[in-house]
């Protein structure tokens, strides 16, 4: 698993081999055309400040040379703001005394039709706050069934699921998932998200595996 791999790595000593990467370290990174852990701390460390410009220009002839001039877009769509996590960086926190809404059937489908007014999209991004017992599995189901006439590309960006799960929503069009690991410092993760199932970090971290476990 993801986390049983974080677990032999020290951040602190990590840290301190990315710091001790000098000049030299980053001219070989940026000579070679693929490059090792080694050679990506040198890239990401101090030294590296210097050449900033020349990363962005090696980073659009790479982009360029996989994917051509393309931009793409997707639109996210809140179909509920309620949650049960307490992430001290977001409004939706479960101590703010905000109105809550869980978006019924109707209302979702008068937001697909409202996007689908504005412009000809076709990715679209479900997102929830965590709350399975009344916004769980079954209700993002039931929105990707209702999303399918309208867009061609459904993602998700939701709580963290089990493998099961994300399989069962891959049978109702959901082709990717969103998650964002805020950190993967495990103490200052704590610090951040102090209550609520996405206080437990080995479950979130996890969460990578258990898509590529459904297939994801
Ligand atoms: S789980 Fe998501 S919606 Fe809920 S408080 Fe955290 S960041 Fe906000």
């Amino acid at each position: 698993m993801f986390s049983d791999e974080l677990e032999n790595l020290s951040w602190e000593e990590t840290t301190e081999r990315i710091h001790a990467k000098t000049d030299t370290d980053v001219r070989r990174a940026l000579s070679k055309e693929h490059c090792d852990v080694e050679d990506f701390m040198a890239l990401v460390s101090p030294a590296a400040t210097p050449y900033l410009e020349t990363m962005a220009r090696l980073s659009k002839k790479y982009t360029e040379a996989r994917f051509g001039k393309t931009i793409s877009m997707f639109v996210p769509l809140y179909i509920t703001n309620s949650c049960t996590n307490s992430c001290v960086y977001c409004g939706f926190h479960i101590s703010n005394p905000m109105p809550r809404t869980i978006l019924t059937e109707e209302e979702i489908v008068n937001e697909y039709k409202a996007i689908k007014k504005l412009a000809p999209f076709e990715n679209l991004l479900l997102v929830t706050g965590e709350n399975p017992a009344k916004a769980g599995v079954p209700y993002i189901a039931r929105a990707l069934d209702l999303a399918k006439p309208y867009f061609s590309n459904l993602k998700i960006e939701v709580m963290p699921l089990k493998a099961e799960e994300y399989a069962e929503l891959k049978k109702h069009g959901m082709n990717g998932v969103i998650c964002f690991q805020e950190t993967y410092h495990k103490a200052n993760y704590k610090i951040y998200h102090p209550r609520g199932m996405k206080s437990k970090f080995e479950w979130r971290v996890n969460g990578f595996d258990r898509m590529g476990q459904a297939g994801v």
